[in-house]
């Protein structure tokens, strides 16, 4: 044999024991996956690095455009990884990361989640997902019960049925908010006479047919983001998502909602949608979603909820109350990436008409034919993998009552820590949790006593300085690398609806104790003394007016 025979007999050699043989245990993969199976929180916390690198510096390790033209030993890749990837990641499962709603996860999701790549089934088609496509439309039936409620008979009739969905499992939130506009969008520009609906002939010619002068999606000031994509992609337009007012709670403006449906009508303007949000990001408050179910029947329009955080709550029997009338919408959006404990790419949406998705009913004929029950013939989505096995396994493992005590406990703690906040003179709290979702400020005791006492020029002055200061403790908290709370900026309406930075936190992780938020508030109180520039300047104006 010639070398380069040879070299090519050994490559294919390797090629196939990548595919056949395992790691040995005693190699690094496996001593690394050993590890990981016994302590995955200790794994992580012994290998991410507490100090925070510069991003740029990040990117030097992932600057090179060229693919490698040598193969690499796994357990040396391993090794990369490890120094390069996992050491700068960011710690999501740690009690003291509190600011996002990532967090941690059960213990044997990992194991699972192993199972199910191994699997590797394609849930867009039953010829790579037989068993998995009736357990993803039976975790669709869970769900849709926990919001419907309906009785036994209605989900054995349309669980399983060919032609209809009781909701689509998807990527997440953003997807399901799409997929629900979609069905919306469909259903109300659907065919009639000529005229083949909106599927086919495209809005232009939708709008022409109905003799609408546009579309519009009215949701309130808390809506996410992921409604202006979504009007976008579906050709309606981001400026076409009206933001509603919200109350001192957060909370949509009822009659703000009515009087601009009345305009947007008299203007023919149709409304699509109305969208209640159950558990806002930013704060995590419910919308009231009876009144808005009115509002929405009066102007025969889809009501959709968006409780794509606050979705999990219908687990608490104890706070299922909180989201009274998510039984009157059309459609419903929950996470199970979020309150659900589940890894990320766990989405879906649940629809109260199981028939609604015919409208966006798509066929090929290789595959989603007519009277098949591909699941991709009614999810955006083509290719998806087997997420939904990681929420059944967790509703069998977790169970009702196990969700409920992981829901109420989070919120128990969330008003802890309003408490702790609202009992320190140094701290401020921004917006009461009703969830368990809050936001603060570092605003000293003097500070907040002349903020009280000024007028409105005098309180943009010192709000200013304080959005400084709260940016500066947020940054240096998380370089610290202790602990992490988000921030963002939110309307107060107690400075007259001032844009305002405020620390976010989520309280969503079970292993978060009241010792930890004591000292995230002593953390905080610490580093805004070492700010130079924004304390200083903030006491010397709270001196000069005494
Ligand atoms: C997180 C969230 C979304 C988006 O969900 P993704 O899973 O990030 O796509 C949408 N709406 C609300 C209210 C959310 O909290």
């Amino acid at each position: 044999m010639t070398v380069s025979k040879r070299a090519a007999k050994a490559t294919e050699e390797s090629l196939h024991r990548i595919f056949t043989i395992p790691e040995a245990p005693d190699s690094t993969l496996g001593r690394i996956e050993q590890e990981m199976s016994q302590n995955l929180t200790g794994f992580l916390g012994d290998h991410i690095a507490a100090k925070e690198m510069a991003l740029s510096e990040i990117e030097k390790d992932f600057a090179c455009s060229q693919i490698p033209e040598q193969p690499t030993f796994v357990s040396d890749h391993m090794h990369h990884l490890l120094d390069k990837l996992v050491a700068q990641s960011v710690h999501t499962s740690s009690p003291s990361f509190i600011g996002h709603m990532t967090s941690a996860l059960p213990y044997f999701i990992l194991p699972l989640s192993k199972l199910m790549v191994g699997l590797n089934q394609n849930l867009v088609k039953i010829e790579t997902s037989k068993a998995f496509t009736p357990l993803e439309r039976q975790v669709l039936g869970m769900m849709h019960r926990l919001v419907y409620r309906n009785d036994e008979p209605f989900y054995q009739e349309w669980m399983h049925s060919a032609n209809h969905s009781l909701g689509a499992f998807c990527s997440g939130g953003t997807v399901a908010n799409l997929t629900a506009l979609w069905v919306a969008r469909n259903n109300l520009l659907k065919p009639e006479g000529d005229f083949k609906g909106v599927a086919r002939e495209g809005l232009f010619n939708a709008l022409k047919h109905y003799q609408y002068n546009g579309l519009a999606i009215l949701v309130s000031s808390r809506g996410h983001y992921s409604l202006k994509k979504s009007a976008d992609v579906l050709g309606i337009g981001q400026d076409s998502v009206i933001a509603i007012p919200t109350d001192e709670n957060n909370k949509v403006d009822c009659q703000k909602l009515r009087e601009k449906c009345q305009e947007l009508t008299d203007k023919n303007i149709r409304v699509l949608s109305i969208i209640g949000v159950a558990g806002t990001t930013e704060t995590g408050n419910i919308d009231p979603l009876t009144e808005m179910a009115e509002i929405a029947q009066q102007f025969h329009c889809h009501f959709h909820v968006d409780a794509a955080w606050g979705g999990a709550t219908l687990l608490s029997d104890k706070h299922r109350s909180l989201l009274a009338g998510v039984e009157l919408a059309d459609s419903v959006t929950i996470d199970a990436h979020k309150q659900m404990y589940v890894p990320m790419g766990a989405g879906l949406v649940v629809f109260k008409n199981p028939a609604s998705v015919a409208a966006i009913e798509h066929h090929a004929e290789y595959i989603l034919r007519k009277g098949s029950k591909d699941l991709g013939s009614h999810t955006l989505e083509g290719s998806r993998p087997g997420m939904a096995m990681l929420v059944y396994a967790s509703l069998h493992v977790i169970s009702r009552p196990g969700y409920e005590l992981l829901i109420n406990r989070s919120i128990e703690k969330a008003h802890y820590f309003a408490d702790l906040i609202e009992q320190h003179p140094d701290f401020e709290l921004i917006t009461r949790p009703e969830l368990c979702i809050l936001t603060y400020r570092y605003n000293p005791a003097v500070v907040q006593y002349l903020l009280a006492h000024s007028d409105k020029a005098g309180q943009d002055k010192i709000n200013s300085l304080l959005d400084k200061l709260t940016k500066y403790v947020q940054k240096r908290q998380r370089e610290n690398g202790k602990s992490f709370v988000s921030r963002t900026r939110i309307e107060v309406q107690k400075y007259q609806g001032r844009k305002t930075l405020v620390f976010r936190v989520v309280l969503a992780n079970p292993l978060t104790s009241n010792e930890i938020l004591v000292d995230v508030l002593a953390e905080q109180a610490e580093l805004a003394q070492e700010s130079r520039n924004f304390l200083p300047k903030l006491l010397t104006l709270a001196n000069e007016n005494e």
